[in-house]
């Protein structure tokens, strides 16, 4: 049976490098994977090629009416399949509408069974939880649903939004959440806020990610860390988070919090800061 799962997360927080990284660490372990960039962006899938782009579905189907599928499949890394939804044009339409258009065109088609897929990988931009966005959790495209998010207020807030999103959809057949890959996280106060915010929300953290020059190496030099630096600690942090995705069988409905309460503990952790400044946290520096 196919697996299908929906990375969500604030623009610019690591969801392409992070689903990169895991496709790339499927594929490495022998399952059959097909990376959906959902993002109008289209960059998704770049570092799986050695940094070369592809035609989006959207910007195919502006072409032609009638779309072969296949003509919107790339392949990358070790046969990993990729594609890029793409996005309306600038000022015109819907970028969710789009969303499900293009999975419909390779649905139609039958792609996924053709193709003996393991796993089905979506990168979702989730700033904005709206209608259009919410279409792989809404339309039951996706079962489980992750988010990438930092310890920074703004990165969390969109987790947030994200888990309310889920929880309206939860009742009628929509996906359900995963838990939190908690990247850019290389201090133990970082780790203690998304860790009490995984708390607050009744999910869990899948797994830590440090910020890393190795990333930053790999994706100037066009490919994923497990690709670029396959010895290197983070292609490791990588395989690890792979290996707890496809172990992962049960997502929950998660507890997102009221705003006021968002702040409340916002403040919380603002105080908590202030002592580590200070100094007066045993055992916790501020770096
Ligand atoms: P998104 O897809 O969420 O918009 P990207 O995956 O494109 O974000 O990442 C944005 C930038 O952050 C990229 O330049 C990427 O290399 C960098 N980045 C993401 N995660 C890490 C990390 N763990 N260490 C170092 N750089 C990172
Ligand atoms: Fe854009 Fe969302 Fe509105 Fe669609 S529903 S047009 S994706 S804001
Ligand atoms: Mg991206």
């Amino acid at each position: 049976k196919i697996k299908q799962i929906a990375i969500y997360g604030k623009g610019g927080i690591g969801k392409s490098t992070t689903t990169s990284n895991i496709s790339a660490a499927l594929v490495e372990a022998g399952y059959k994977v097909l990376q959906f960039g959902c993002d109008p962006k289209s960059d998704s899938t770049n570092t799986l090629r050695d940094g070369k782009y592809i035609p989006t579905v959207l910007d195919l189907l502006r072409e032609k009416p009638k779309v072969d599928a296949h003509d919107a499949i790339f392949e990358g890394f070790k046969g990993v399949y990729c594609v890029e939804a793409g996005g309306p044009a600038p000022g015109v339409g819907c970028a969710g509408r789009g969303i499900i258009t293009a999975v419909e065109l390779l649905k139609q088609q039958n792609i996924f069974e053709e193709l003996d897929l393991d796993y089905v990988i979506y990168d979702v931009l989730g700033d904005v939880v709206c209608g259009g966005f919410a279409v792989p959790i809404r339309e039951g495209i996706a079962e489980h649903v992750f988010t990438v998010s930092s310890s920074d207020f703004m990165a969390v807030y969109a987790a947030n939004n994200l888990m309310k999103g889920i929880k309206k959809y939860s009742n009628s057949g929509g996906a359900l959440f995963g838990g939190i890959i908690a990247n850019s996280i290389n201090s133990p106060y970082q780790q203690g806020i998304i860790e009490d915010f995984a708390k607050q929300t009744s999910t869990q953290i899948v797994e830590y990610v440090p910020r890393s020059i190795t990333v930053t190496q790999s994706e100037l030099s066009g490919r994923t860390t497990i690709e670029a630096q396959p010895n290197s600690k983070q292609a490791d942090v990588y395989r690890s988070l792979a290996r707890k995705i496809h172990e992962h069988t049960e997502s929950r409905v998660p507890t997102p919090l009221e705003i006021d309460d968002l702040r409340a503990w916002s403040a919380r952790w603002a105080d908590q800061l202030l002592a580590i400044e200070a100094g007066e946290v045993r055992g916790v520096q501020a770096n």
